[in-house]
């Protein structure tokens, strides 16, 4: 991801935040930071334990609430668990599928034209606005398989 994208990405999160009218905090505009500067799906405890040294004031609760706003805004979606228990976020709205390895919890992002085809025809024939999908795929990743997988 080039940097110049995550400005806009961490843009893009104040900015909602800002249109619903919640004060841009350096805490919360923090917090958006890490979620767009984590690109493996953080939960709140990772980016809690990621600020805590920058921002030693700040709560778990904060940077809870501050990612529950971010859902119901629509601005980034819960991917559920990755098998260790705890909420997994993702700020791609784009309709893709995430891969949830079981055995190492990792969580990646992969497009496909099909699920894009799928959200397409889905607007179509119901007539939603499509904001966000929760496509989620569980398994074991090529790393944990042993395949040597390069990334
Ligand atoms: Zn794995």
């Amino acid at each position: 991801m080039q940097t110049n994208t995550q400005e806009e990405a961490i843009a893009r999160l104040a900015h909602c935040l800002k249109q619903a009218g919640h004060r841009l905090t350096p805490q919360r505009l923090a917090i958006c930071r890490a979620l767009i500067e984590s690109e493996n799906h953080p939960t709140a405890a990772e980016i809690f334990e990621r600020l805590r040294p920058a921002y030693p004031t700040m709560s778990l609760g904060t940077v809870y609430k501050t990612l529950r706003t971010l859902v119901e805004l629509g601005a980034i979606q819960e991917i559920g668990d990755a098998g260790d228990g705890a909420e997994h976020y993702d700020v791609n709205l784009h309709p893709h599928v995430n891969l949830v390895c079981t055995l190492c919890n990792s969580v990646r992002d992969m497009d496909s034209a099909a699920i894009e085809q799928v959200a397409d025809e889905v607007e179509r024939n119901s007539g939603f606005r499509i904001r966000g999908a929760r496509i989620v795929y569980y398994g074991v990743c090529p790393d944990c398989a042993g395949n040597g997988g390069s990334r």
